[in-house]
């Protein structure tokens, strides 16, 4: 097919999708198709590079010099852990919020709150960052993983009820990238097997399901505020939950068993098993400056990223992550699709991403499968686990969380980081353009 038909069908069908593209805009990426790579000495479609991360001025500036001669560094003396845990309620429309050192402790604690100990199953997805499992082995729990759905990158609803035993004890959702995962599904299995749900929001900050924000559909629901993510103190964490109990002990679990608020010095301890996860005064202030811009942010995400996919989707070969429909919000910590190679000459995935990077767009192939990682089955191998679970039970335990349709999405995904959605709409027809135009010297590339 010339490249001339190519061109007037996906302007017909862009179109009829209701994409509105300038004129002048169109021209731009015609020409661009007709430009060598960048790869091959051609001009890059992008040279100036994306907004940058973290955002900051004289507000964060102020906010940790408040909290530097205030002389009151902890929260039990300070006030804006307080301050914090209560904004970020009202943000979320959550009953309680407790504030933990990072995004690990506030699953950490979320699982200990719920008893979680040794002999006991937790279902994980596979396609997450390796805190969403390394917590579950932390409380000397089995992991199970659960296939991916490779259309939505999420946890597989339909997979789920399979992998439950007697020995389950929590099903631990990731909303990976900040698109949801399917949580109707998920919620009504949990009911119905009564287990409690630990919506790992980590990425997911303001996303929603059916209009409610991730985090407060499940029992409780973590965030991380790491330098990377969405809400950003460097490190920095939160446990969302509508339950005064799960509140209470989730608080205990990170204050060294230790109740909230008793006034003055007290060693009064709650019947469970703690550390100390607290947030500093610095972490709490720096996100009360953060979130004076939170919500913007996340409106240009979210625009910049829904209408990226109405670009990408156009494209042969290319498959962005799909939204359950639930998910009336990603939140695009990431933004998400599958390349498929077929559809390029055959150009590989390592080299279609090299070629966008030379055309000034940055992306990553993203995450590698968990569940075969070896460090996961040496710790099973340990000498606690085998005393708890029996030789046989870690000896199937490879076969059992075997996840094919994960490894293959693996293989196939592409990512772009969040800060690149904080710009404007143009820099969205470049990405798709850059794409459109690797697509149009596929050939090429594949054999230099
Ligand atoms: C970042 C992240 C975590 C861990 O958060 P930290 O703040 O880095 O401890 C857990 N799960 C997911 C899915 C994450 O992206």
């Amino acid at each position: 097919m010339s490249e001339q038909l190519n061109r007037r069908r996906f302007l017909s069908t862009a179109a009829a999708a209701g994409v509105g593209i300038s004129l002048a805009g169109s021209v731009r990426q015609a020409a661009a198709a007709g430009e060598k790579p960048a790869l091959l000495g051609g001009k890059r479609v992008r040279t100036q590079s994306f907004p940058s991360w973290p955002v900051q001025d004289k507000r964060e500036e102020q906010a940790l010099l408040d909290v530097l001669h205030s002389g009151d560094w902890y929260r039990g003396g300070g006030k804006y852990v307080d301050a914090f845990e209560k904004a970020y309620c009202e943000l979320t429309g959550s009953k309680h919020c407790v504030a933990t050192a990072n995004g690990t402790s506030s699953l950490f604690a979320s699982l200990g709150a719920l008893g979680v100990g040794p002999g006991d199953e937790v279902i994980v997805p596979p396609y997450t960052f390796v805190a969403t499992v390394n917590v579950v082995m932390l409380h000397f729990a089995m992991p199970i993983f659960v296939d991916t759905d490779p259309e939505t990158f999420q946890i597989d609803p339909r997979k789920i009820e399979a992998a439950i035993t007697d020995r389950t004890v929590a099903i631990v959702p990731v909303h990976i990238g900040g698109y949801a995962a399917d949580m109707d599904a998920i919620m009504d299995i949990a009911r119905k097997r009564k287990l409690p749900v630990v919506e790992d929001a980590c990425q997911a900050h303001l996303g929603e399901w059916r209009g409610k924000k991730l985090g407060t559909v499940g029992d409780t629901g973590c965030f991380s505020f790491q330098a990377s993510k969405n809400l950003n103190s460097g490190e920095g964490g939160a446990i969302l939950t509508q339950n005064d109990d799960l509140a209470a002990g989730c608080y205990a679990f990170h204050n060294n068993s230790r109740a909230p608020k008793i006034a003055g010095y007290h060693f009064n301890y709650l019947n469970t098993r703690a550390s100390n996860l607290r947030m500093t005064e610095f972490q709490g202030n720096l996100l009360l400056a953060q979130m004076t811009r939170v919500e913007e942010q996340s409106d240009r995400r979210r625009d910049n990223g829904d209408y990226l996919s109405t670009l990408l989707a156009e494209i042969p070969g290319i498959a962005p992550a799909k939204k359950y429909g639930g998910c009336t919000r990603s939140a695009y910590h990431l933004y998400m699709f599958r390349y498929h190679p077929e559809q390029f000459a055959g150009l590989s995935r390592g080299k279609f991403i090299q070629a966008l990077g030379a055309e000034g767009i940055p992306a990553s192939g993203g995450y590698s499968p968990l569940n075969t990682e070896s460090f996961i089955l040496e710790t099973l191998k340990g000498r606690g686990y085998q005393r708890v679970y029996g030789e046989k039970a870690v000896a199937q335990w490879p076969e059992r969380t075997r996840c094919p349709e994960n490894d293959k999405l693996c293989e196939e995904a592409v990512w772009f980081t969040q800060n690149m959605l904080l710009g404007p709409r143009s820099d969205m027809d470049q990405i798709a353009e850059a794409i459109r135009k690797i697509r149009a010297h596929a050939g090429e590339l594949a054999k230099a």
